[in-house]
């Protein structure tokens, strides 16, 4: 049978993170490789008696279709968490979507035409490339140092090409780097995409883990013109398999959104978004992330003091304030790739980096998650990593 499937399919290929996920499902595996919560924080009693209460007071609604936009509580939840990142924004600029991911695909489709180009991070998120190369783009990737994109080589990007049709950047714990954009980053971000009128699509899953250092409002904060359309979600916050998210953006922005919404699945469902409205109404958000913080903070010094007594000197690696991951760089002749089997041998695992950049290279570096394994755990998975990066030196 020849099936005849659509050239976009082309540009779709199986995500490194989730073939080696499945690796990493056997419990003899340490996984610094996934981006995924401690599931022991989970609050799991509270979300059983939520689960009951949301049926017996609201079981019809909550069973039931609900408008696209979502449902009017949470919307009404979203904006005012939307302070905490400094941005004033109101329930009808809110569209409640199926996780984070699901903005970013939409963002795809609703700006890019093939060809067109689209400026990130380097590196930047996987799944974030992988949505928008269904789109068929051209990608620019604009340098960055420790502290955001470096705005003289967006400026000169933004000048000879006429065809950008947004700047998509994580400026808060980036996945994959960890870092985090300065203030005068933002703002100079923000004052070259009015200058070239460009849009902004900022992706904020960490923003509220900041666990270290001076708070920072969100990019969207600085916005003046309406410009930035902000994804957040209740992955990293609170739980991920809810697949809850949501858009923030001008109504006229947000609009095409809504239309975008209704034709991928009408609506996020009506039963986790009543949970999740309930569970903000009824107990400490607050103090679910500030344990969250502590936790991670934690593991952070332990895996970063790990690195230090284990990894040889020539292995760098960022000191993220918050988030989920640090990102380490190899001498040049170590192939992460390769790197990444050999560990997993020793059963450890971890993503190569060269799978952040989507024009390629950098094959030299790797992406740490130290959320999910626990103290015990980051030390020996350490210790087994260097161990294979002192195997790969002495070849
Ligand atoms: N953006 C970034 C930067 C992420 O790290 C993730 C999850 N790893 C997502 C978006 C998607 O998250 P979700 O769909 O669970 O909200």
């Amino acid at each position: 049978m020849s099936l005849k499937y659509a050239e976009r399919m082309d540009n779709i290929k199986a995500s490194e993170i989730r073939e080696l996920l499945k690796l990493t499902q056997d419990p003899k595996v340490i996984s610094f490789a996934g981006g995924l919560p401690a599931a022991e924080l989970f609050p799991i009693e509270e979300m059983k008696k939520i689960s009951v209460d949301v049926l017996e007071k609201y079981g019809k609604v909550a069973l039931q279709y609900g408008p696209t936009e979502g449902y009017e509580p949470l919307r009404k939840v979203i904006a005012s968490r939307m302070k905490k990142l400094g941005v004033e924004a109101s329930k009808d600029n809110i569209l409640v979507i199926s996780g984070s991911q699901q903005g970013l695909d939409f963002s795809g489709k609703i700006f890019i035409n093939p060809g067109d180009v689209i400026l990130c991070e380097s590196p930047s998120y996987l799944g974030a490339i992988n949505a928008f190369k269904a789109y068929e783009p051209k990608f620019i990737e604009v340098p960055t140092d420790g502290d955001g994109m470096i705005l003289e080589d967006l400026e000169d990007i933004l000048k000879n090409n006429d065809n950008v049709k947004f700047i998509y950047v994580i400026p808060d714990f980036q996945n994959p780097s960890g870092r985090t954009w300065t203030e005068e980053r933002r703002k100079g971000l923000i004052k070259l995409a009015n200058k070239y009128d460009i849009v902004i699509v900022e992706d904020n899953p960490y923003g509220e883990l900041r666990f270290e250092g001076e708070y920072l409002p969100a990019l969207a904060h600085y916005d003046t013109e309406g410009r930035v359309i902000f994804l957040g979600t209740f992955s990293k916050i609170f739980c991920p398999g809810l697949r809850l998210g949501w858009v923030y953006a001008r109504s006229d922005i947000l609009n095409k959104f809504i239309l975008t919404k209704q034709g991928a699945d009408l609506q996020s469902s009506t039963i986790s978004q009543i949970q999740v409205a309930e569970f903000f109404e009824e107990y400490d958000i607050d103090g679910h992330i500030e344990k969250l913080r502590t936790v991670y903070k934690k593991r952070r010094d332990v895996m970063i003091k790990a690195m230090e007594d284990e990894f040889p000197d020539c292995v760098s690696f960022t000191r993220p304030n918050g988030g989920l991951f640090t990102w380490a760089v190899l001498p040049e002749n170590i192939n992460a790739r390769e790197l990444a089997v050999k560990a997993l041998k020793k059963n450890v695992a971890f993503v190569p980096g060269g799978s952040f950049f989507p024009n390629g290279g950098n094959e030299n570096t790797m992406r740490l998650n130290y959320s999910c394994m626990n103290e015990e755990k980051i030390i020996e998975g350490i210790k087994r990593l260097a161990a294979a990066i002192n195997d790969m030196l002495l070849e």
